[in-house]
């Protein structure tokens, strides 16, 4: 691991050593917002097991002022706060672990000596969510100031990435799959049933194609890029089914993908065993349903919250996989960060 900082070790000993292992649920959480210190330039790595990975785009850490800090107990958005207000940690700390009977076990993970390897045994997926809210900043106030729930990573629009948990501390964002993988939720409004008026209104067309209108309730869209306009990498609607039902979307933006790639050659290269592709048949062709209990304990790779269960249809029809996994597999081709 490259870069690995004093001040940053000391600052987790000091963390680790008051704190027992695991905290219960309803604990406070230990160290949130002071594990790492804050980067004087603009941060190109993501954090694991306390170091720094750069990936080679931008990244916005829990710690940073503009950040979203999944550690808080606090409302993210006091001044918008929810009907009722949710109390305790959103997320697991640590992450569950193998043990040699072929039982797990809660381990803490971060700040002990065995964090990485640890991790590498314990973290073979990578989960691809759309957010259904459009925003980074709408998805987060939802997930952590009123669903109570997590997730290490979000995509704004623009390609803005935001770290908000240690990969080694276990996000909530898709049940089975949280003990053993890394997740991110992309900003997309999402697919819906044709007839659905939904992406109508929030992609209006002008003369360069469609683009991205957010509602005017939304006040601040949080989107860092000034003036920037989202238009999906692709001009025209993607209809496709999901567990045999038919969906439209409208795609990604070409800076989500871009970012997407980034991270995911970061995650490969510091997860061996996460390998660079997605549930496929026996054709070869992405698979677009759930997987078995059985196909699911023996997948180690990237997928999709609906690969994990029928109840959910995220990342979509448009979710383009072939053009994000042949990227990533060009990126992985060139020398690291
Ligand atoms: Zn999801």
């Amino acid at each position: 691991m490259k870069l690995r900082t004093t001040l940053l070790l000391l600052a987790l000993a000091a963390c680790r050593a008051a704190e027992p292992a695991p905290a219960p649920l309803d604990a406070e959480p230990v160290c949130a917002s002071s594990r790492i210190e804050r980067p004087s330039a603009r941060n190109d790595m993501i954090v694991v097991c306390g170091e720094r990975i750069p990936i080679g785009v931008p990244v916005v850490l829990w710690t940073e002022r503009d950040g979203y800090d999944a550690y808080s107990t606090e409302l993210r958005f006091p001044g918008e706060p929810p009907k009722e207000r949710p109390a305790g940690l959103r997320y697991q700390p640590g992450r569950k672990v193998a043990k040699d009977d072929g039982t797990t076990r809660l381990s803490s993970l971060s700040g002990t000596p065995a964090c990485g390897a640890e991790l590498r045994a314990a973290l073979d997926q990578f989960v691809i969510h759309y957010d259904v809210c459009g925003t980074s900043r709408q998805c987060f106030k939802i997930l952590h100031d009123r669903r109570k729930l997590s997730v290490h990573f979000l995509l704004d629009v623009d390609g803005t990435l935001y770290q908000t948990l240690d990969l080694s501390d276990t996000a909530w964002h898709a049940r089975q799959a949280n003990s053993r993988s890394v997740g991110i939720e992309i900003a997309n409004i999402g697919a819906y049933k044709p007839g659905d008026t939904t992406l109508d209104e929030w992609y209006p067309h002008d003369g360069e194609g469609p683009y991205v209108r957010f509602p005017a309730w939304m006040k601040e869209t949080g989107i860092r890029t000034s003036g920037f306009v989202a238009r999906p990498a692709r001009a025209e609607r993607v209809t496709g089914a999901i567990h045999g039902t038919t969906y439209e979307m409208h795609d990604l933006t070409p800076q989500q993908y871009a970012t997407l790639v980034k991270l995911a050659a970061g995650l490969c290269r510091a997860f061996p065993t996460l390998r660079p592709d997605c549930p496929r048949d026996a054709q070869g062709a992405v698979r677009m349903d759930a997987l078995t209990d059985a196909e699911f304990a023996q997948f180690r790779g990237i997928l999709g919250h609906f690969h994990i269960t029928k109840d959910k249809q995220d990342p979509g029809p448009a979710f383009d996989w072939e053009r994000f996994l042949a990227a990533l597999r060009a990126e992985l081709a060139k020398p690291a960060p």
